[in-house]
């Protein structure tokens, strides 16, 4: 479980999230939507600490961690308990989509090279990628660069995945691929945040839809209350763009 109390951040004097509270239990699909520059991505970079909350707590399972008192080690547990996937994939271009995944087996969680290996190649199988270990990123398309992302999250078994706009920087013709890919995890009980535009597959796929706003959840709901019911005039104006 996940508990995040007062998440605030400010970029100089805007503040771009304001006391977020937020639970989030084994195996949710929470999708986060809203308009740019509603503080999705910042949200989903404080969890990691790729960005650094001026106040509040996450508690991820045992490990407590107050954000304006954070230690090295505090970064380094929390960096292990979870994964991101990017919109720009973020591959390591000289490495193999073998390799992609292999890196944080051996260099955070300190697996022996070979079953490494082993791990890796299993998950790429996963991702239906068997037959392009070898391939370097450029070699792939975005759809199959982003696949590996994916696979190389799933292999470090997190107890959270986070999700920024997987499939936007993705021609339209390969976000299919990378949604099913997405579901496919989902359904296999994986605990993810994921910030996405992809209304229907949000709505088929999330258990929970937080609708964030300048900074604050000002909808948190089952896709039905939350697509068909919203509450706020916000949400309201929000989903009129996509219906
Ligand atoms: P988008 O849908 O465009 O990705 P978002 O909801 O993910 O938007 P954030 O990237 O979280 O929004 O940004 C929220 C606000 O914080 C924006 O006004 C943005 O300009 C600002 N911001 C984000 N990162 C920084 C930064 N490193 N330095 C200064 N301002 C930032
Ligand atoms: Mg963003």
């Amino acid at each position: 479980m996940i508990e995040i109390r007062g998440l605030t951040k400010s970029f100089d004097k805007h503040k771009v999230l304001n006391q977020i509270d937020l639970t989030i239990r084994k195996g949710d699909v929470v999708a986060v939507i809203g308009s740019s520059g509603a503080g999705k991505s910042t949200l989903l970079r404080s969890i990691n600490l790729l960005e650094v909350p001026d106040a509040g707590t996450i508690r991820l399972d045992q490990l407590q961690v107050d954000f304006a008192r954070k230690t090295k080690a505090d970064v380094l547990e929390l960096r292990k308990s979870t994964a991101m996937v990017f919109q720009h994939f973020n591959l390591f271009r000289q490495k193999t989509a073998l390799e992609n995944v292999m890196e944080g087996l051996i260099v955070v969680r300190k697996v022996p090279k070979e079953e490494a290996r082993k791990i890796a190649a299993r998950h790429l199988a996963g991702v239906g990628l068997s037959d392009r270990m070898h391939h370097y990123p450029k070699q792939l398309s975005g759809g199959q660069q982003q696949r590996v992302g994916i696979a190389r999250a799933l292999a470090m078994q997190p107890k959270i995945l986070l999700f920024d706009e997987p499939t936007s920087a993705l021609d339209p013709e390969l976000v299919g691929e990378v949604l099913d890919t997405i579901r496919k995890a989902a359904e296999a009980g994986n605990t993810m945040l994921l910030v996405s535009h992809e209304m229907s597959f949000v709505r088929k796929v999330a258990t929970r839809v937080l609708f964030l706003d300048q900074g604050v959840i000002v909808e948190d709901g089952t896709p039905e209350e939350v697509f068909s019911h919203p509450k706020s005039e916000r949400t309201k104006q929000f989903l009129a763009n996509y219906y």
